[in-house]
């Protein structure tokens, strides 16, 4: 598949036809070392890995990336104390509307995928694909044994939502690390599941971080704050 450079800007999230011309047109956009002005000029998309204003911009049909979210960074697009974590995004994938597939609390850290393809976006927030979440939860108080057990058998939480209210929220796994951190492995996304989980057990979450989605973890060399492509693509995710 190829396609004229000029449409492969516009897809990637450059602006408008016109200032993805204009982009061209000033020589922000380089080739195997060559700037190309050519709007028309045919690329194929296999492996394509343009420089534009320097930086290598890897072509991808659809947006799948992962943020290492950090504290103080709300998830919705109109947040309302904090900045929102599209602000951590460069402007293509803004333009492209990618966004956080579910949410993670303003103090939680960790982990967060976000999309432009909406039917992956779908998929992976419909509580029928049950993937699977584990948090690093730092708690206030030392955590029993009993506990650990509760959570896994299930605790009934407060919900404004009476069926809700009568199926208990359970956790797949639930054990201490090292660390002495609590890993705890979700595969619903209650409003506050952990905190309201940690708290039904007589306890309180002092620090939420997800380390892991699906079969993707955070990898240990991404910093709070910076984000990478998946490149394994949707797969990496969904089993
Ligand atoms: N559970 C919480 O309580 N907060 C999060 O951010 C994620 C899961």
């Amino acid at each position: 598949e190829a396609l004229p450079l000029g449409q492969i800007l516009f897809s990637q999230g450059f602006g408008t036809r016109r200032q993805c011309q204009a982009l061209l047109t000033k020589g922000g956009v380089a080739y195997q070392g060559q700037i190309l002005r050519d709007a028309d000029h045919v690329l194929p998309l296999a492996g394509l890995v343009l420089h534009v204003n320097g930086e290598p911009w890897p072509y991808h049909a659809q947006a799948l990336i992962m943020l290492h979210k950090p504290s103080g960074y709300e998830c919705s697009r109109q947040p309302l104390h904090h900045p929102s974590v599209l602000s951590l995004l460069p402007e293509p994938l803004r333009q492209r509307g990618v966004q956080p597939v579910g949410r993670l609390d303003e103090d939680t850290t960790g982990l967060l995928l976000l999309t432009d393809d909406g039917q992956l976006l779908h998929q992976l927030t419909s509580p029928r694909h049950h993937v699977p979440k584990v948090y690093h939860v730092q708690c206030k108080h030392p955590l029993a044994e009993s506990a650990l057990q509760q959570l896994c058998e299930g605790v009934l939480l407060q919900e404004r939502d009476p069926r809700l209210a009568e199926r208990p929220a359970r956790a797949d796994a639930a054990h201490l690390l090292d660390s002495g951190l609590l890993s705890l492995t979700l595969t619903e996304g209650r409003y506050h599941q952990v905190k309201r989980m940690i708290a039904a057990v007589g306890n309180r979450v002092s620090g939420l971080h997800r380390a892991q989605v699906g079969r993707l973890v955070l990898p240990p060399d991404l910093a709070p704050g910076q984000w990478c492509w998946v490149e394994q693509g949707r797969q990496a995710v969904l089993n």
